[in-house]
């Protein structure tokens, strides 16, 4: 027999309750230690209810004949205090959703389609009430209209028999018109003739809070790496399984981008059905995801990931095309995990880049693939996280490179962060970017970084009004629900003049959902702050990118820049963006020029500004404000 989990047995405890109360009994130490509370108040429940029915039969044995109802009628007196609870009106269903803190319950009598839904969902939801005719569509507006159709499809292969419990996350809106993450699990009791079918469930809100991926609904990094330290405190062995999408682009290239995040959902919500009882899986950034298991030998690693493959390849859906895909994988165990979670997550990523890149997809241990060099990088990345967590930034520092016009005038400068240690010199950052995103300190030190450059740069500013600032923002700054809050209120706090500021945004910011990103730009450029889209033409959707959202300006990644002069693709390609931007009004800067002939070449299309080692490389603050020394702009003459 299947084994039931908590929420079964209690649905379980109630469905007897009501249809044979005498009988029922739960036992508490079989439940979860989250449940028990609620366990034992249904107990009591369980026996105010048992003593009724006693009194019933007691009626109906003792009395008179004409007094004595019929059998029919007896049955129907038994169950009649329950019968109240199927008519949705019982003290059980009360005493459940009171002690349910973020937990909502329903109860949805399935014959006549009434529900009852607890006070705290109906009224955090705007719901109309707490009974509700049809309450499943009036739920289904609710739903974020890109989660509807993953909600639609769990409840129906519920109702039709193919599974049995309701399971899914999605977003839905509560009152004020935020979207709240809620996982929805419910269970069909079968009427089996004796009643009604009966359709019970709790939905969990997890709040508008940035532990869950907003494509996927899944948990995300920052709760991996929660999870990670938890399991670390209480030496709790753990196995993870990092498994990523290769080619993920074709996809997105294929079926467009919208498109490519419905795949993303539908397989993270696979991957959920999968690990049901056995673990918990989290999506990372981009298209890569985490099974975490208990410690758990290599065969049966492999074969989780063979489970993982078969799915990503076989079983995933837009409409009535198949969409297969092709993973890669990478593990690591854990008897007791020892170093910092940032570091453990730079170990998976080594050994999934091994499979993707040398192993065609085999699945890769850690262990087995340490070289020198990896260790080495790891030890460096454990370094300067412990200087933003512990160490108050030290080692941190901030470059300015200049930005001007075709003459050389400065206008401006980009801060780019720099960290330096004894033991390991100056780290650029390429280097510890990309992997310290991932971890929630990055928030901080981004906030230090925006501190720091407009402290530095306000005395230029007070005496250059047209000097502007850039600083780069990533998409995990982003996806922070208090980014735009926190950004202006440094600029406030330091009395810095907003539109002096340009944030850099890089293209990887369009993974964010589109709503949150366009929220963040019109709160921040409607206080005057401007933005730019950086690295523009790297990403998969930049013009798409352009006509969706509003930005300032766009930088032309360096990439286009590098051979222009041999190369007339690049050529076409810088001709027809800058002309693109013009036409919606957003100004160009070019990034990477070198030397004369590629200014030449750049020059003839007329963007309108540059940045690149032919006028600077980055420099230290000193310099910068030697620049600025005397009145008006200076101007970066370029030697021919
Ligand atoms: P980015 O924002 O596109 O910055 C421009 C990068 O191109 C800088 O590298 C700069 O030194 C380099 N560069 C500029 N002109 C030339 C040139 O003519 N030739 C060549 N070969 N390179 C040129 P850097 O400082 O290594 O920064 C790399 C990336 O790291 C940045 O790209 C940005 O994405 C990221 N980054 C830098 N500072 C920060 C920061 O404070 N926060 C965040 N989130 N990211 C940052
Ligand atoms: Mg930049
Ligand atoms: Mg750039």
């Amino acid at each position: 027999m299947k084994k039931l989990n908590g929420e079964e047995l209690l649905f379980e405890y109630v469905r007897d309750l009501i249809y044979a109360p005498q009988e029922a009994s739960l036992e508490i130490d079989k439940l979860p230690e989250n449940l028990h509370r609620l366990g034992e108040e249904l107990c009591l429940l369980g026996e105010g209810l048992r003593h009724q029915d006693a009194l019933a039969h007691q009626f109906a044995d003792g009395g008179t004949e004409e007094e004595k109802p019929s059998e029919e009628r007896r049955t129907e007196g038994a169950w009649r205090p329950a019968a109240d609870m199927i008519g949705l009106g019982g003290r059980a269903f009360e005493a459940f959703a009171e002690s349910s803190d973020e937990r909502y319950l329903f109860m949805c009598n399935m014959d006549t389609n009434v529900s009852r839904w607890s006070k705290s969902i109906v009224e955090e939801f705007g719901l109309p009430g707490e009974y509700m005719y049809d309450a499943g569509n009036i739920w289904l507006e609710c739903i974020h209209p890109d989660d509807r159709e993953l909600y639609l499809q769990d409840l129906n292969a519920v109702f039709s028999g193919e599974k049995q419990n309701h399971d899914v996350t999605y977003r839905a809106k509560n009152k004020q018109g935020n979207y709240i993450v809620c996982t929805c699990k419910g269970y069909l009791l079968k009427g089996d003739g004796l009643g009604p079918d009966i359709f019970a469930g709790t939905i969990y809100n997890h709040g508008v809070i940035d532990d869950v991926d907003h494509v996927t609904s899944l948990y995300n990094v920052y709760k991996f790496m929660e999870t990670l330290r938890k399991c670390k405190a209480v030496k709790q062995p753990v196995n993870l399984l990092v498994v990523g999408i290769s080619q993920f682009r074709r996809i997105n290239n294929t079926y467009g981008y919208i498109c490519g995040n419905q795949v993303l959902q539908k397989f993270g919500q696979k991957l959920r059905e999968l690990m049901r009882n056995r673990g918990m899986v989290f999506r990372l950034n981009g298209t890569k995801f985490v099974l975490m298991t208990e410690i758990a030998g290599r065969e049966e690693t492999q074969s989780l990931y063979k489970e993982a493959s078969d799915i990503a390849r076989n079983e995933l859906y837009l409409g009535e095309s198949r969409v297969s895909l092709v993973l890669c994988g990478g593990a690591l165990s854990f008897r007791k995990i020892e170093m910092e979670e940032t570091a453990v997550l730079a170990e998976l990523e080594y050994a999934l880049g091994i499979s993707k890149q040398e192993e065609q997809g085999e699945l890769v241990y850690f262990d087995d693939t340490l070289h020198g060099s990896a260790r080495r990088k790891l030890e460096m990345i454990d370094a300067i996280i412990r200087s933003v967590l512990y160490k108050d930034f030290s080692g941190f520092y901030l470059m300015y490179q200049p930005q001007v016009q075709i003459d050389g005038t400065v206008i401006g400068a980009e801060a780019l962060v720099r960290w330096k240690d004894d033991v390991w010199g100056v780290v650029p950052p390429i280097e510890f970017i990309p992997i310290l995103e991932n971890d929630r300190c990055f928030y901080e030190l981004g906030l230090w970084i925006l501190q720091t450059a407009l402290a530095s740069t306000k005395p230029i500013v007070q005496n250059h009004p047209d000097f502007k600032i850039s600083v780069n923002v990533s998409y995990r700054q982003l996806e922070h629900v208090d980014f735009k809050t926190d950004v202006i209120s440094i600029v406030q706090k330091m009395d810095f003049p907003p539109q002096n500021l340009i944030l850099e945004l890089t293209e990887h910011c369009s993974s964010v959902q589109q709503t949150v990103l366009q929220e963040n730009l019109d709160y921040l450029r409607e206080r005057g702050i401007r933005i730019a889209a950086d690295d523009f033409g790297t990403g998969h959707s930049s013009l798409a990118l352009l006509r969706d959202l509003s930005f300032d300006s766009i930088k032309i990644d360096r990439k286009f820049i590098a051979d222009i002069v041999v190369n007339p693709a690049d050529q076409y390609i810088l001709k027809s963006t800058i002309q693109c931007a013009r036409d919606f009004g957003i100004s160009v800067c070019v990034e990477g020029v070198e030397d004369v002939e590629t200014l030449e070449v750049v020059d003839s299309y007329k963007p309108n500004t540059y940045q690149g080692f032919l006028f600077s490389r980055p420099i230290m603050l000193s310099q910068l404000e030697r620049l600025f020394e005397a009145p008006g702009s200076p101007r970066l003459v370029v030697e021919a």
